[in-house]
């Protein structure tokens, strides 16, 4: 197996893991001279491996280990395994019936040929899509440290407008990570070292003076399964909605995800509200959520959790849209969800249970 750059090839070997247990000893060899990448569904790392933007000397396959479950917890949550499908996530009957909001963002990413390759454990650790860090020609602080960032006084479309850093302003590409940062996932992660549990909002990192570092998995880690708690109480009232270029197949300029849980008296109980593809990160601010509780859905509490979610937000130049922009949309998502739960182009989508 090899990366093709020219007529110049990279080899790397490749090895499939028999065992859970057998790739994190091939993982724990991982060091700076000898970089050892665990392979899913290969839809992005392949593409960086083509490019040479990474060049691992061995890739260790773990799309046949037993992490594709998908279950139910005891206390109503739900385990999503590492090398689940992405598709087969967001069509499995318990995400679609108590996680509506995951599932309108899962498909709303990619096309149905990434979302039937890609695994859950692979969407996580996908990198940015800006476009200088996939061009070796221009200098990127994210490929290469200290290189300098061409985006910053650049082409700013896709841009950062929260969270960015003098030595970065790309942005994370993904839908699912959005939703799982909304519904308060956490990733379950090992090592030889032994096991631990990252919260969802502490799994990526704002790019600070070290672009080059996505997250906080160790090199030497394997992503096991992210765990949902219950949220079915956010299921009636759901939405994800993505603003991009095109209706399908492309990344998103803005997205929102939004769940209201409202009472028999119409006022908001609980909340949930996330930003995409704004910052190096999913957004997630606790004063937005904290002005929906206790409210009556409507044009003031919406109008209130967007400036607090949008608290900070500066343009890069080109993305100063993207402003204005992320204020309708959560505004507009938080509308939707008001009325009922919708799918991610904003058409009703009736619950399973009640679905003939
Ligand atoms: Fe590289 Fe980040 Fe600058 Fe893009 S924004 S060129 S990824 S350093």
């Amino acid at each position: 197996m090899g990366a093709r750059h020219g007529a110049r090839m990279i080899p790397a070997t490749y090895e499939r893991a028999a065992s859970v247990q057998q790739a994190l000893h091939a993982l724990a060899g991982s060091s700076g001279s000898s970089d050892i990448r665990p392979i899913g569904g290969g839809t992005n790392l392949l593409d960086l491996m083509k490019l040479q933007l990474v060049t691992p000397s061995r890739v260790v396959d773990v799309s046949r280990l037993p992490l594709d479950r998908i279950e139910a917890r005891e206390d109503g949550g739900l385990r999503l395994g590492a090398t689940a499908r992405n598709a087969d996530t967001a069509w499995h009957p318990l995400v679609e019936r108590d996680y509506p909001l995951l599932s309108a963002a899962m498909l709303a990413a990619a096309s149905p040929q990434i979302r039937n390759m890609a695994t859950n454990g692979g969407n996580l650790l996908q990198r940015t899509r800006c476009t200088y860090f996939y061009d070796s020609a221009t200098p990127c602080n994210k490929r290469t440290p200290g290189s300098g960032c061409s985006a910053i006084g650049g082409l700013t479309r896709h841009h950062a407008i929260l969270g960015a850093s003098e030595q970065c302003i790309a942005t994370h590409p993904s839908d699912m990570c959005v939703a799982l940062a909304a519904l308060d996932a956490s990733v379950h992660v090992a090592s030889v070292r032994g096991e631990r549990v990252i919260p969802f909002g502490a799994f990526h990192r704002l790019p600070g003076a070290t672009p080059e570092i996505d997250s906080t998995l160790a090199a030497d880690e394997l992503i096991l399964h992210i765990e949902l708690p219950p949220a079915a109480q956010f299921a009636a009232h759901s939405a994800y909605l993505k603003v991009r270029e095109r209706l399908s197949y492309a990344f998103a300029l803005v997205s929102a995800a939004a769940a209201l849980e409202i009472d028999a008296g119409g006022t908001i109980r609980a909340a949930r509200l996330a930003l995409g593809s704004v910052a190096h990160k999913p957004w997630r601010v606790e004063a937005a959520e904290a002005a929906l509780v206790g409210a009556r859905p409507g044009p003031e509490a919406f109008e209130a959790a967007a400036e607090a979610l949008l608290q900070g937000a500066v343009s890069q130049g080109q993305n100063a849209f993207k402003i204005p922009l992320a204020r309708r949309t959560v505004i507009r998502a938080l509308e939707a969800a008001a009325q009922g739960t919708v799918d991610n182009q904003g058409n009703p989508r009736p619950h399973p249970e009640t679905q003939a």
